[in-house]
């Protein structure tokens, strides 16, 4: 790829770690990064975000930042959400080169190397693409291709399937992305959006290493509900068609019924048909206002403009 050589001589990695309960990992996370992007020829920068803990993860990371210069805290005044938090995270992070790492080691540090080889080659994002995910159910891979497949069919902007936050950033797709003023931050989306060069590498996800996953059916339902309302508006444009095709199916209807009455005579009609098409349009208006109102209420978010996250505490700045 032709592009001027770049060179990790001098440069500034940050890496950018959301946290909710997770005291149970931090041990064998800092291992981890030690032996691996601790050995990279780079300034390591750690920004973990402690999302609304309510383990013990700011007290042992207060006491690890005392002793590690590199690291540096922000404690949100509540639980955002991992969005939010990594929202934080890109909010402060310093470097040159910008990762968004799970706590939990689902994201191996080793893969590190090769992102940051790849950017020196020339691409400004580096995204782990889950080459298996045999360390999901089978439930959570069927959903998960169910929504990629039809959030890419919906979307304007395709996300690559099977990417998560995981991924090596350069600094300007960090100020676009900072840049970006919506409240909804369906990171995935706006990673994709903003575009730049980009390459996927993949890797083999493994399980979490301590802990359990912040991340139950219902909140990733909402999660894709605010990922595809974020990144399309074809669920509302769907019901002019829909409506446009029942209005003609119905004036159809309307002129054989006229017709036979003509021909034929006055008809006994059936009350089950005309229940069931009164009770499938009362179904496809019903569906349409609920369409309506995940628009709206999402607006109404936006609108309020509330900031996005609410930092209660931080470490390790000099301001
Ligand atoms: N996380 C967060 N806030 C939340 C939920 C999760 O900061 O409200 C962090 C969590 O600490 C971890 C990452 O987001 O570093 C991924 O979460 P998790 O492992 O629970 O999700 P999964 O890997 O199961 O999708
Ligand atoms: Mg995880």
């Amino acid at each position: 790829m032709a592009s001027p050589a770049r060179t990790r001589v001098g440069r500034t990695l940050s890496l950018v770690i959301p946290m909710h309960d997770e005291a149970e990992v931090l041990d064998a996370l800092f291992q981890r990064l030690d032996a691996t992007v601790g050995q990279l020829s780079l300034a390591l920068e750690i920004v973990c975000v402690d999302d609304g803990s309510r383990d013990d993860t700011w007290a042992r990371m207060t006491a690890r930042a005392a002793g590690d210069p590199r690291i540096r805290l922000v404690g949100l005044s509540r639980n955002f959400g991992k969005e939010a938090a990594l929202t934080a995270g890109l909010d402060v992070a310093l470097g040159d080169l910008v990762v968004p790492l799970d706590a939990d080691l689902q994201d191996p540090p080793e893969l590190i190397a090769d992102f940051v080889a790849l950017w020196e080659q020339g691409y400004d994002v580096v995204y782990g693409v889950r080459a298996d995910r045999s360390s999901d159910t089978r439930a959570k891979r069927w959903t998960a291709g169910l929504f990629y497949r039809s959030f890419n069919w919906l979307a304007e902007r395709e996300i690559p399937a099977s990417t998560g936050d995981f991924r090596l950033m350069d600094r300007a797709v960090v100020e676009a992305l900072k840049a970006l003023p919506e409240r909804n931050r369906f990171m995935k989306g706006l990673f994709a959006w903003v575009g730049f060069r980009q390459v996927g590498v993949p890797y083999v996800r493994p399980e979490r290493v301590a802990g359990t996953s912040s991340f139950p059916y219902r909140r990733l339902f909402r999660f894709a509900l605010d990922g595809m309302t974020s990144f399309s508006t074809a669920p509302l444009r769907v019901w002019t068609v829909v409506g446009a095709t029942s209005a003609v199916v119905a004036l159809l209807a309307a002129a054989i019924i006229v017709v036979r009455v003509l021909v034929v005579g006055r008809d006994v009609p059936g009350y089950a048909s005309l229940m069931v098409v009164i009770l499938f349009a009362f179904a496809l208006q019903m569906i349409a206002l609920g369409v309506l109102g995940e628009y709206i209420g999402r607006m109404y978010q936006e609108v309020k403009g509330r900031p996005i996250y609410l930092i209660r505490d931080r470490v390790g700045f000099d301001d």
